[in-house]
C-alpha cells in the first residue's frame, strides 16, 4: 500500500489534486485512505425534479463570464480527467460566480469533465432516473479563503456549476464555440500528462452555449473525487446540452498514467441521508418548458 505517500503528496497539491494515485476501479475503497470520502454530504446524488424543494433562490449572477480570457487555456490529460485551470480574464480578474446558494464570490478554478464508454453513460449527477453522457464541473473557490486547502476545510468553500450533456446524432458538431475548442483538444490529450492549448481566446460562458442558466437544482456536498471534502456548494443545470455522436467518443480515448483507456470516470451515486435538495426554476419559463 502506498497509501502515506500519497497523503504526503496531498498537502502539496492544489485544487483538484492530480497526485493522488485514486482509480474508479474502487471508488467504495476511497475511504480507506481519504476518510471524508465515507462521511457525510457526499458527492454526485441523484436529482429529481418531484422531489426536490422549489424555492424562490435568487439567479446565479455570472461575473466576467463574457470577458475573454487574457491567455491561452492549457488543457491536461491528468490521468484521472481532462482539465484546465482558468485564466483571468482580459479584466484582469477572474470569472465568478455568486447567488443561488452562495452567500459569497466564488471564483472560477478549473474545468474539467466526467465521462462513461461506449457501453456506459458517465454523468455523475443522475436525473430524475437518468444517467447522462457527460458532466462538465466548473469548479469556484470562496474568495473569502486565500487557498484551496483551506476552501476545502470549509462547508462553504467551494462551489461547482456543473452541467449535463448528451450524445445527439447530427451530421455535424453543434456549433458551441468554446466547448468545440475544448473536445477538438481532446484528440491531443490521449496520453497521461499530455497537454494541449487551443489556438482561440475563450470566454468561461462560451463553455455553457445557449443554456437556460436560471433553471438548477442545488445542494450542499462534496468533491466527487478523493480527498471528497464536504465544502461544496453543487448548482447543477436543469437543461441537459447537446453533445454530438462525433465528439463524445474522444473522451472514450484518452490514457491513464498506465497507459489504460480512462473511462468510467464517474464516481458513484451517494446517499443524500437528511439532506435537502433545491429546485430553482426562473418564474418566466414555467410555462414554455412544462
Ligand atoms: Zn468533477
Amino acid at each position: 500500500m502506498t497509501f502515506s505517500c500519497n497523503l504526503y503528496l496531498y498537502h502539496q497539491l492544489d485544487l483538484l489534486p492530480e497526485g493522488l494515485r485514486f482509480s474508479y476501479d474502487d471508488p467504495h475503497l476511497w475511504q480507506n485512505s481519504y476518510p471524508q470520502c465515507g462521511g457525510a454530504y457526499q458527492s454526485p446524488i441523484p436529482l429529481s425534479t418531484h422531489k426536490a424543494i422549489p424555492i424562490g433562490l435568487p439567479p446565479l449572477h455570472f461575473g466576467h463570464y463574457e470577458q475573454p480570457f487574457d491567455e491561452l487555456l492549457s488543457v491536461r490529460n491528468n490521468g484521472h480527467t481532462v482539465e484546465f485551470k482558468v485564466p483571468a480574464t482580459v479584466l484582469g480578474e477572474r470569472p465568478y460566480v455568486t447567488g443561488g446558494l452562495l452567500g459569497d464570490f466564488y471564483e472560477a478554478m478549473a474545468v474539467h469533465f466526467h465521462w462513461g464508454s461506449p457501453q456506459r453513460k458517465g454523468s455523475e449527477h443522475v436525473l430524475n432516473g437518468r444517467r447522462y453522457d457527460l458532466e462538465m464541473h466548473i469548479v469556484h473557490r470562496n474568495t473569502r479563503y486565500q487557498s484551496d486547502e483551506e476552501a476545502r476545510n470549509q462547508t462553504d468553500g467551494l462551489a461547482v456549476l456543473a452541467v449535463l450533456f448528451k450524445v445527439v446524432r447530427t451530421s455535424y458538431p453543434y456549433y458551441q464555440p468554446g466547448l468545440n475548442e475544448i473536445f477538438g483538444s481532446l484528440l491531443h490529450l490521449g496520453n497521461f500528462n499530455s497537454s494541449y492549448t487551443p489556438p482561440a481566446f475563450l470566454t468561461l460562458g462560451s463553455l455553457l452555449g445557449n443554456l437556460d442558466r436560471g433553471n438548477f437544482y442545488a445542494y450542499m456536498g462534496s468533491l466527487t473525487t478523493p480527498p471528497c471534502s464536504p465544502s461544496v456548494l453543487w448548482h447543477v443545470f436543469a437543461e441537459v446540452l447537446p453533445i454530438s455522436h462525433l465528439e463524445l467518443p474522444k473522451f472514450w480515448q484518452l490514457r491513464d498514467r498506465r497507459g489504460r483507456p480512462l473511462l468510467h470516470t464517474f464516481r458513484p451515486l451517494q446517499s443524500l441521508e437528511a439532506r435537502q435538495v433545491f429546485r430553482r426554476r426562473a418564474p418566466a419559463e414555467t410555462y414554455v418548458w412544462s
